[in-house]
């Protein structure tokens, strides 16, 4: 398999399942099932951040014009970062994953 940098699928290092690439040119940054993300970018899909930090999900936000988007914080160095849900893609992030942040 060749290594592309941008918009590959990749396992997941907190649960262990298969990430494929979102279909719908959007950049994926977190994983659908328990919806962890890594502190690998300092912008977006640039993979220039050195951390390396697992990114627990914390929280929700609602943001006019862009609808919810998760806050994730890392685990390692505590950066906070907001992503948005993934829902038009091949796997749409776990709506029951999602509702347990709610619950915090
Ligand atoms: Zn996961
Ligand atoms: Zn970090």
């Amino acid at each position: 398999m060749s290594r592309i940098k941008e918009n590959t699928g990749f396992v997941c290092e907190n649960c262990g399942r298969g990430v494929l690439p979102a279909s719908n040119g959007s950049y994926r940054n977190h994983c659908p099932f328990c919806l962890f993300s890594k502190h690998i970018d300092i912008l977006p899909g640039d993979r220039g951040e050195k951390c390396g930090g697992l990114m627990k999900p914390v929280g929700l936000k609602y943001k006019s014009g862009k609808g919810f988007q998760i806050v994730h914080k890392c685990l390692k160095c505590d950066t906070e970062r907001v992503n948005r849900i993934a829902k038009l893609s091949v796997q749409p992030d776990d709506i029951e994953e999602l509702l347990k942040l709610f619950r915090l």
